[in-house]
């Protein structure tokens, strides 16, 4: 399975979900493949030092500053992608393969097969919906991947469903979730976990945590509007702005400087130690208010073993069955959220079991080798 001659590429260097996806994908081909990125950054280090070769390009900067969804700029951008397909094409030479990862990467990639490069497979991890892309950027999308890729990947049946509601070709797709080693949890001591509650001071009160990106459609303001009504509860906010969205984390400092929240929002950055920090908390929570394409935080969380309340949309409600392995909630809903957190510590045997229950599914769906083993099978042969 792993001889396969790939060329990876991605547009971005930041480590958001599709980047850490990667990163497990193309430690599983180093030994034949390598990872092509637009632009230099904290992802290339993670890659390097997972023994990837990685080749960074030189991208001009309109290509990584267009947004998914601006309109006419992204056809001012074509003819700087037409030359980045020209360095990937050249990349490329003596691979079998290139798997776009990101929407940029995939323009460029399906532009390269004009220039001679080998089939492109599009690893789709976004849906496509008018929220997030412009109808131009959908339009040129999916005509690519039409007339250019060999295949699409998809983390999710509800990011198939948008692509083909889009426009897409059917028999185009191929589901592959995300895939998770179990081992990082599952050497976590209760004392290690322990510990980081010491460091935060707070040792004996209710923790939640989220584990996102500081973005509006990831909805930590949920979170925060929750936990007004909760006095004991502190919240972990766990990530930072990735994609230049200052404004939010602004906002949401305005939120948490409120009195009822005084001492009880825990703004953690970016840590690359998440299953300990998950460890520490009671609860995880998803609270994203637009369809999450996949959410690894939430099988992540599951993996932790904490009992995790999740968004009921999108590639969320594949992960979770409501009551079973973990909760749902409506997105956007703060009162709900509130009151599905206050059951949970209200009864911590369900809370225990919901968390075991999760991680079985964890387990069973989501090895990072099963979905390895999904992933070859989707490639072309
Ligand atoms: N993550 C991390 N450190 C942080 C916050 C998040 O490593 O401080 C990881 C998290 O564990 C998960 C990924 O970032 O693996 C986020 O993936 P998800 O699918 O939940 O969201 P995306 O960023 O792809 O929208």
């Amino acid at each position: 399975m792993k001889q396969r001659k790939i060329l990876f590429v991605d547009h971005a260097a930041v480590l958001g979900g599709a980047e850490l996806h990667l990163l497990d994908i193309a430690t599983a081909y180093k030994e034949t493949s390598r990872v092509f990125l637009f632009t230099d950054g904290a992802f290339r280090h993670k890659l390097e030092a997972a023994g990837i070769k990685v080749r960074v390009a030189q991208a001009n900067q309109s290509i990584l500053n267009v947004r998914a969804s601006s309109g006419l700029e992204a056809f001012k951008v074509l003819p700087n992608l037409w030359k980045m397909a020209g360095q990937v094409a050249s990349a490329a030479r003596g691979f079998d393969l290139i798997h776009a990862n990101s929407q940029k990467a995939f323009v460029a990639s399906a532009l390269a097969t004009f220039r001679g490069s080998p089939p492109v497979v599009w690893h789709l991890q976004d849906i496509l919906t008018a929220k997030h892309f412009s109808s131009i950027n959908r339009r040129i999308a999916v005509w690519l991947a039409n007339n250019c890729a060999t295949r699409v990947i998809v983390n999710s049946e509800a990011t198939g469903k948008a692509f083909v509601a889009a426009g897409g070709r059917e028999e185009l797709v191929r589901v592959v979730y995300n895939g998770f080693d179990s081992t990082p949890f599952d050497r976590i001591t209760p004392e290690q976990a322990q510990q980081i509650r010491t460091q935060l001071g707070i040792k004996d009160v209710p923790v939640v945590g989220v584990f996102s990106r500081l973005s509006y459609w990831k909805g930590q303001h949920i979170l925060l509007e929750a936990i007004r009504k909760l006095p004991e509860v502190h919240a972990l906010l766990v990530g930072e702005a990735l994609f230049g969205e200052e404004e939010y984390v602004t906002e949401l400092k305005s939120l948490a400087a409120v009195p009822e929240l005084a001492g009880r929002v825990h703004w953690l950055g970016f840590r690359d130690d998440v299953p300990v920090v998950m460890k520490a908390c009671d609860i995880i929570v998803h609270t994203s208010t637009e369809p999450e394409p996949f959410g690894r935080v939430i099988v992540e969380g599951m993996l932790a073993q904490r009992p995790v309340i999740a968004t009921a949309a999108g590639g969320a409600i594949e992960l979770i069955e409501d009551r079973v392995t973990g909760r749902l909630v409506p997105p956007g809903d703060a009162k709900a959220l509130a009151k599905t957190i206050k059951e949970l510590l209200d009864d911590r045997t369900t809370a225990i079991d919901l968390g075991k229950q999760g991680y079985k599914q964890a387990k069973t769906n989501f090895s990072l080798e099963t979905i390895l083993t999904t992933f070859d099978r989707a490639l072309p042969k």
